[in-house]
């Protein structure tokens, strides 16, 4: 039976992860009344099972990294062993932190945390188990989950949620699918030690990104003892996890892990009940500024299917509510320009147009570029690439992408957003005085 409350709110938000919980803390902050529903755990796909834990593991892949490094240094160290209990127990803990302050946040903020399953029953009234919940504006942000292939024996393979719950360090694992998330997974465990091979259906690594990066990429990682299998599509998995791909079987692994995708988690979201439309993959389209084809109901994040990243989900969430709360009439996300990180070994970081697509759109492009080997690893035996890429248009050569793979990529990036965002030239690239030495000097002196 399904019970009706007489708890009207301004704004209600289905998932409580970046996006939804970006769009009502904003809306409270304009002393609005709001209510956010969660089926699993506070904090979404990036508190819990993405960025914030993936990143705990790129750290201790690195810091595995760098102790084998430290000989070249002259330091008498050897990697010899370490514990993947205390990692994960470490991690846990620092996520379970995180997912404990929120409590008292919301509850500051006076917004009302609904726990459980939330179902649209009509274009203002949410259903969350049994009890009816209305509102002036309904927030989709359902996010997404991982995909997994529908061929025999897939469920012998596990996804990114469960590349979290491993209790131990895989010995030998296949990950299937070179996208950023296969290409990241693969970095952390051939640094801790497993043996790892990608599968991917695509003829390079990172299939959207600039050929310079893929090329840079695929090299330091072969280098680095991962094994690539390019155009390669698993057609079953045999009850030993062999892979029968159609270049013939790979077996031997104890781990598959599914890296293929991630689907919206519309399905059961009661969209017809409120005749919001979806595509045919599920992701619901919106305007510029969220709103679905109906006027009261807004999708953010993943589940929108553009730019499925934590600070886009919030960026949107919180223009939403400047522009329903705060009178700010035009406020809305600017998708273009974006910049992004892959934390493979080394990082990547990316804004902008690759060069092909520079190309595509522009009469008048200069493209400039570096590859090298970074300082940091000149007294080591394994070395890494640094590999840098402006692509410039026009006469004024205005800097439309920029793509670096190198140790701190990650970090280097943000600032060259800025410029980016705002339009700069190669000239007033060049005009920066570089610091020195480091690998972020060659974006301001590239010829
Ligand atoms: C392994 C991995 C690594 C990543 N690394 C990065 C990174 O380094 N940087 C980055 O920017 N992004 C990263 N991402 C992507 C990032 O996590 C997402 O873009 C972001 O979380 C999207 O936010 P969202 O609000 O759209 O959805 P989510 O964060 O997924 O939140 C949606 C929430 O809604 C809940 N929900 C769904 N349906 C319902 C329902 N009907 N009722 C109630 N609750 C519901 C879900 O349980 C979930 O908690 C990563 C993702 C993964 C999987």
């Amino acid at each position: 039976m399904t019970e009706t409350t007489n708890t009207h709110y301004d704004m209600i938000a289905i998932g409580a992860g970046s996006g939804g919980l970006s769009a009502v803390e904003r809306a409270s902050e304009y002393g609005k009344k709001c209510a956010v529903i969660e089926v699993k755990t506070i904090g979404g796909t990036c508190v819990n099972v993405g960025c914030v834990p993936k990143k705990v593991m790129w750290f201790a892949a690195n810091t595995a990294t760098q102790i084998n490094s430290a000989k070249g240094f002259g330091f008498d160290v050897d990697f010899k062993n370490f514990s993947w209990e205390a990692l994960k127990k470490g991690r846990d803990n620092y996520i379970n932190g995180i997912t404990n302050w929120y409590d008292g946040y919301l509850e500051d903020l006076g917004i009302d945390y609904i726990h459980g399953f939330g179902k649209l029953v009509d274009k203002n009234t949410v259903s969350v188990n049994g009890v009816n919940y209305t509102a002036d504006h309904i927030v989709l942000s359902p996010g997404g989950e991982p995909a997994v292939p529908h061929i025999e024996g897939a469920e012998l393979g596990i996804t990114s949620d469960g590349f979290f719950e491993l209790q131990d360090l895989p010995k030998k694992v296949a990950i299937i699918g070179g996208g950023y998330i296969g290409v990241e997974l693969a970095g952390v465990l051939n640094a801790l030690g497993s043996s790892v091979e990608i599968f991917q259906r695509a003829g390079t690594l990172l299939e959207s990104f600039d050929p310079m990066i893929q090329t840079a990429l695929e090299k330091d990682y072969s280098n680095h003892g991962i094994a690539i299998h390019h155009n390669t599509q698993i057609d079953e998995v045999l009850t030993d996890k062999t892979l029968v791909t159609n270049q013939g079987e790979f077996s031997g692994f104890d781990t598959i892990i599914w890296a293929v995708g991630r689907d919206p988690m519309t399905q059961h979201l009661g969209l017809e009940n409120a005749s919001v439309n979806c595509d045919q993959r599920g992701f619901i389209p919106t305007d510029k500024f969220q709103v679905t084809n109906i006027d009261n109901i807004f999708a953010l994040g993943d589940a929108t299917g553009r730019t499925p990243l934590t600070p886009v989900a919030i960026a949107a969430g919180r223009r939403l509510s400047d522009r329903l709360y705060n009178n700010m009439i035009d406020r809305h996300l600017d998708y273009n320009n974006i910049a992004t990180v892959v934390f493979s070994h080394p990082p990547i970081g990316t804004i902008g147009l690759t060069e092909a697509q520079a190309n595509e759109q522009f009469e008048k492009v200069k493209i400039y570029t570096s590859e090298f080997t970074p300082m940091a690893d000149a007294l080591l035996d394994h070395k890494t690439t640094t590999a840098l890429k402006l692509v410039c248009v026009g006469d004024d050569e205005k800097v439309v992408g920029c793509h670096i793979m190198g140790h701190g990529a990650d970090e280097m990036l943000q600032g060259f957003a800025v410029a980016i965002k705002m339009g700069a030239t190669k000239k007033q690239f060049d005009d920066t005085v570089a610091i020195h030495p480091s690998s972020a000097e060659e974006l301001v002196t590239l010829r």
